[in-house]
């Protein structure tokens, strides 16, 4: 392995470590996944049945984009057929079987600019994704304070609940490129209801930013909530942070 790719894979294995910390709430036992691209080719991605908290190099899986992209332009596949799938992705057959998700990592990651990608089931984001549609959609689509959105972007991709796994994928997909069409940009932030949170940027850091702020920004919701609020900012107070100078300088410093 290339010293550029040992570089990715041990930040990568840190970004799953953070992401997999008991006392943070974002991820327990086998939930989570994440992943980051290696070159046009290939990418890693955490094994099945492994555990973010203490993630090891040999759980890390290298695939192959080719053999999983096809899988979002695939009609009904049977558990059988994406196993097997999944399996072939594979650039070391010795190597354990990639999560039932990469379908999505591979997706993500084939974007423009992006590099890593954090998938976990926060707590308090939960909390709201199990809510119902109403509270769903303002958390996506509404920004509560200037560092939501310097972290999480000015509004997230938000997905009702679909089956995990490829129809899941192809549902990502579809809505982040209508997002991406309409805003000219990626999402930093995709929404699943009553399942969990994906992270995407060019950075571990960025990823672990936007997942920490977003369980913040959950967090802050919920309490408004007993105020009678959350209220949020005005689309041009929003508009006017997302074009502040001062905050893409403060993004580039943080490395966001
Ligand atoms: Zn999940």
């Amino acid at each position: 392995m290339s010293q550029i790719n040992a570089d990715k894979l041990a930040s990568l294995l840190k970004l799953s470590h953070d992401l997999g910390r008991e006392d943070r709430g974002l991820a327990m036992l086998g939930e989570g996944n994440t992943s980051c691209r290696l070159d046009d080719d290939t990418f890693l991605v955490k094994a099945s049945g492994s555990s973010l908290s203490n993630l090891q190099e040999s759980q890390l899986v290298a695939c192959r984009f080719s053999a999983l992209l096809p899988l979002l332009k695939a009609g009904a596949m049977t558990d059988a057929e994406v196993e097997k799938a999944l399996l072939d992705s594979r650039v070391d057959p010795a190597q354990p079987k990639p999560s039932v998700e990469a379908v999505f990592h591979a997706y993500l990651l084939s974007l423009a600019g992006i590099e890593v990608v954090g998938h976990t089931h926060p707590v308090a984001v939960n909390s709201i994704l199990c809510a119902g549609d109403e509270p769903c959609r303002r958390f996506a689509l509404e920004r509560r304070f200037p560092d939501e959105i310097v972290c999480c972007g000015a509004k997230s991709v938000l997905l009702p609940y679909v089956d995990p796994g490829t129809i899941l994928a192809q549902k990502i997909r579809d809505e982040t490129d209508k997002f991406i069409l309409a805003e000219n940009r990626a999402p930093r932030v995709i929404l699943l209801q009553n399942h969990g949170f994906i992270a995407i940027g060019a950075t571990t850091g960025s990823v672990l930013a936007a997942t920490l702020m977003a369980e913040k920004t959950a967090r802050i919701f919920l309490g408004a909530a007993a105020w009678g609020g959350p209220v949020g900012l005005t689309s041009e107070n929003v508009a006017r942070i997302d074009s502040r100078p001062d905050e893409h300088y403060r993004q580039k410093m943080l490395k966001l």
